[in-house]
């Protein structure tokens, strides 16, 4: 009993010290970096010492403007077990990477222990996606929820999801670079970014991952075609320099979600059409298209596809064995992948057509100069955004009553 005490002194005195110092940081506004950047600080700048003098101001900043709109969420979310768990990793890993503020870059000891806490603090984050949708299923369950706090989920969730990548790709980006080894399978990458990422290697080796677990939940699973026009050089393929890791994300769940619908939309019959890719690479943008004919879904439900809030798959057990993972899970599929494609700039829509199918269209920058990181920051527009409140529509909502014609002549 004491001893729980004094854990929840502790957390609350930590909680107390952070306070003023998310105000002091969440007063600067992140720097995006663009992959031209990241590049130049893996190689020509390859300077730990800059790197650590950079991080150890600006992850601090893009930590306390989340974490200003983590307090602005409804009271009834912030205070679930799992918000709050969340919330408390947040202040400790601040807490962590302040310590390291008045330390001398010039010392080795030092570089050194800033590599080791930015694997703790990566690795203490690893499961904020899984229990901020457990918060937010604990939610559901117990409050009605109306479309206004619906949409100021959405709008946190985006928000939160884009900050989180971004802090894991500045992390990722120090750790690999400076722990001295190169990636024996990726000799040529820099960090996890790779100058010459080949995009249809990635499309077949997510669609084979994708193939393994359809194969196993649904014991058959569509083939693969794929398709490649690139307009700068023909007959090479199309390579940018991008995250292959954060592309592999986007098509391991787009595929995953053709395959389902495929296969539930032709269900007892025995020929299943293919999956059709096609990769084009532009002036300006490389695109990629996952094309099924799995039914498609009605136009009006297209942008709800994209929300934290639903799912048409049942809400999933957390699942110990990866493998026996089911093809859909929290819902978090679409929203998270379209996170990685808008982080450097892109987009990712969807378009179907019921009856027929959907395409799902990944756009990308060709070019490194394009890719700058899309980052939030708090500031007096962000939180107008908690400020909505329900007002009355200003279009008029369809009756589905069938007309009385003696209202007529009543008054407006
Ligand atoms: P998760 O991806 O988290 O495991 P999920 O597949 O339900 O779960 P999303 O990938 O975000 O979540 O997709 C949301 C919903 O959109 C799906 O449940 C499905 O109903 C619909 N959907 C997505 N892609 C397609 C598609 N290609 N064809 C038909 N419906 C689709
Ligand atoms: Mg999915």
């Amino acid at each position: 009993m004491k001893f729980v005490r004094f854990i929840m002194k502790n957390a609350a005195l930590a909680s107390a010290a952070s306070v003023k110092h998310v105000e002091h940081f969440s007063k600067f506004s992140p720097s995006p970096l663009s992959m031209k950047q990241f590049l130049d600080f893996g190689t020509i700048n390859a300077c730990e010492k800059t790197s650590f003098v950079f991080l150890r101001q600006e992850l601090p900043v893009r930590l306390s403007n989340i974490m200003k709109e983590i307090n602005l969420l409804p009271d009834k979310l912030l205070t679930t077990p799992s918000v709050q768990r969340l919330h408390s990793w947040y202040i400790q890993s601040l807490l962590e990477i302040l310590e390291f503020l008045d330390k001398n870059p010039d010392d080795h000891r030092t570089l050194g222990e800033f590599v080791d806490a930015l694997v703790t603090i990566r690795n203490r984050h690893n499961d904020v996606v899984p229990t901020m949708a457990q918060g937010i299923i604990e939610y559901k369950e117990a409050f009605s929820y109306d479309p206004v706090t619906n949409l100021n989920i959405q709008y946190f969730l985006d928000r939160f999801y884009m900050s989180r990548i971004s802090i894991r790709m500045l992390i990722n980006q120090h750790t690999l670079v400076f722990d001295g080894a190169t990636n024996p399978v990726h000799p040529n990458t820099i960090g996890c970014i790779d100058p010459l990422c080949e995009v249809t290697e990635v499309v077949k080796d997510a669609f084979h991952s994708a193939k393994m677990l359809c194969d196993q939940y649904y014991l058959s699973s569509p083939d693969l075609l794929v398709q490649e026009m690139n307009i700068n050089m023909r007959n090479q393929p199309i390579s940018i320099t991008y995250v292959p890791s954060h592309l592999y994300h986007m098509l391991f769940e787009l595929f995953k979600n053709a395959m389902r619908a495929t296969i539930e939309y032709h269900e007892g019959k025995n020929n299943l059409p293919p999956i059709q890719v096609m990769v084009s690479l532009g002036g300006e943008d490389m695109t990629i298209k996952v094309s099924d004919r799995g039914g498609g879904v009605p136009f009006r439900k297209t942008e709800k596809l994209f929300s934290y809030m639903f799912s048409t798959a049942p809400t999933p057990q957390i699942y110990e064995d990866i493998r026996n993972a089911p093809l859909a899970g929290f819902g978090y599929g679409l929203p998270i992948s379209r996170l990685y494609a808008k982080y450097f700039q892109g987009n990712l829509q969807l378009y179907s057509m019921e009856g027929f199918g959907t395409d799902a269209v990944i756009h990308l920058k060709a070019l490194s100069t394009d890719s700058i990181e899309r980052l939030p920051v708090f500031n007096k527009t962000a939180l107008k955004n908690y400020k909505v409140t329900q007002e009355a529509d200003d279009w008029c909502i369809p009756s589905r009553e069938p007309i009385d014609l003696t209202s007529f002549k009543m008054a407006k």
